[in-house]
């Protein structure tokens, strides 16, 4: 990883395997590869922030706040934006979200607070709350600000948050305000999960997450980098009080077709690459295997980074696909082509050149999706990218006795996060399959109530 221009936040080992703050650098893109992710949706400006705070009807009982997994106070915040008070503002935000800032710019808020906005029924626009939170958090971090949260001295109970994601660190920094002892582990050289590695650069920046990072560290969290093998394990166990699993999904699915050795990279590789400087060129002929938004993510970025042709190929038909729309309507206008109801099912290196064979699918009588016979069609292409589903990390959990995985999920107790064995807790992908970013805050936050509860601690309100 290039790390010429990585900001404020670097992972590097010490003796101890603990991270200092000072080790912490964020990941550096050539100026040419920065220029061609900017922002997709610009922030806002003082003026345009303060225009689309007075639209707000500040509603009683408003649902934008029940359309938030993390019941962000939604009109309290804009109205603080309003009256000019940016800090109540954001720590009106940070209070029910450590990670407010990630989630301003990549919540799918049409789904979500905006999309229960009464405006709807009103007939007018939604209002931007995701632009408005984004605009009050990133101000607030940028005076200096920090998390509105009590770092109290440590306690003698100590816990483990296995995985250094969203779910780890929104339960880190709500233990670490209740003053447990907090440590992270993670085997990436970098915290933040997928914020970091596996969102779109034109969405989060790698920057923008380390910064957030950052914030809880200055809680008072450890971070220490070290893979979660049996030994490691054994060792947790041995010295914390209870462990949070928040340790996400694995590798991408592997394609179900003879793979060549050159020319594949599964997508979420292929984004932590390009995000983390490695991968400065996307070669001209890329197809990307799946229609969710991880798909998109990558087929976007593959224009981006010089490809001519960016094709995603998809074996259902497009009302059928897991991306959101408003996914979909910007990949389109990127520039990249879809191929509906179409399976790959060989690839085949010639010469150098990638051929990859499909075969055109349809529903038969049942419902069922077929190949059509005699519908078999190739793609020349240089990059094939798939991106069909991450897989559970079954290997990993099974070495946690006593925990209970449906189809590779972690169980739990909803109400308090706790699985069948006593000392573990979880949240996050790995609990509910791959869900958003402020799904796994939520998580994270349950599961703290929950640890705490078990420890006989009743958590206090976050200090303003
Ligand atoms: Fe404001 Fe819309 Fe929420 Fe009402 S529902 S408080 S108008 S953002």
């Amino acid at each position: 990883m290039d790390a010429a221009v990585r900001g404020d936040i670097r992972f590097t080992q010490q003796r101890s395997n603990e991270i200092s703050r000072d080790q912490i650098v964020n990941p550096s893109l050539t100026s040419d590869i920065a220029e061609r992710f900017p922002d997709l949706h610009p922030p806002f400006d003082s003026r345009q922030a303060s225009v689309e705070a007075h639209r707000c009807l500040t509603c009683f009982d408003a649902p934008c706040v029940g359309a938030c997994p993390t019941h962000i106070d939604v009109p309290r915040f804009i109205k603080k934006i309003a009256s000019g008070n940016l800090v109540g503002s954001a720590r009106t935000i940070l209070e029910a979200n450590v990670l407010g800032a990630s989630c301003g710019r990549v919540c799918p808020v049409e789904v979500l607070c905006e999309g229960a906005c009464v405006m709807h029924s009103r007939g007018e626009k939604a209002i931007e709350i995701g632009r408005l939170q984004r605009f009050a958090v990133e101000e607030y971090y940028d005076s200096g600000g920090k998390l509105p949260l009590r770092s109290r001295p440590e306690l003698h109970q100590r816990i483990a948050c296995i995985g250094a994601g969203p779910a780890s660190l929104a339960c880190a920094a709500e233990l670490r305000q209740q003053g447990f002892g907090v440590t992270i582990f993670d085997k990436r050289a970098l915290p933040g999960g997928l914020n970091t590695y596996g969102v779109a650069e034109y969405k989060l920046r790698a920057s923008d997450s380390l910064r957030e990072v950052q914030m809880v560290r200055d809680l008072g969290v450890h971070f220490v980098q070290r893979e979660v093998d049996p030994v490691a394990l054994e060792d947790i166990e041995r010295d914390f009080d209870a462990i949070f699993l928040g340790i996400g999904l694995g590798a991408m699915n592997r394609l179900e077709v003879n793979e060549a050795s050159n020319g594949v990279i599964d997508a979420l590789e292929f984004i932590a690459s390009y995000k983390t400087g490695s991968l400065t060129s996307a070669p001209p002929r890329v197809v990307v295997i799946g229609a969710g938004n991880t798909a998109i993510d990558a087929a976007c970025a593959a224009k981006r980074l010089g490809a001519i042709n960016s094709t995603i190929v998809y074996r259902r038909r497009q009302d059928q696909m897991s991306a959101f729309a408003f996914e979909y309507d910007h990949a389109v206008r990127e520039g990249v082509r879809f191929l509906w109801e179409s399976a790959p099912i060989a690839l085949r290196d010639a010469d150098g050149a990638l051929q990859l064979e499909c075969v055109q699918m349809a529903e038969d009588a049942d419902g069922k999706l077929m190949p059509v016979p005699r519908s078999n069609f190739t793609l020349a292409c240089d990059l094939v990218i798939p991106a069909i589903g991450q897989a559970p990390l079954v290997t990993m959990l099974e070495q946690v006795r006593g925990i209970t995985l449906d189809r590779g999920r972690v169980v739990i107790d909803r109400p308090t996060g706790r699985t069948t064995n006593p000392r573990y807790f979880a949240g996050g992908d790995c609990v509910n399959g791959g869900r958003e970013v402020v799904d796994a805050v939520a998580d994270g936050k349950r599961a703290a109530r929950g640890i705490a509860a078990m420890l006989g601690t009743r958590m206090e309100a976050p200090v303003g």
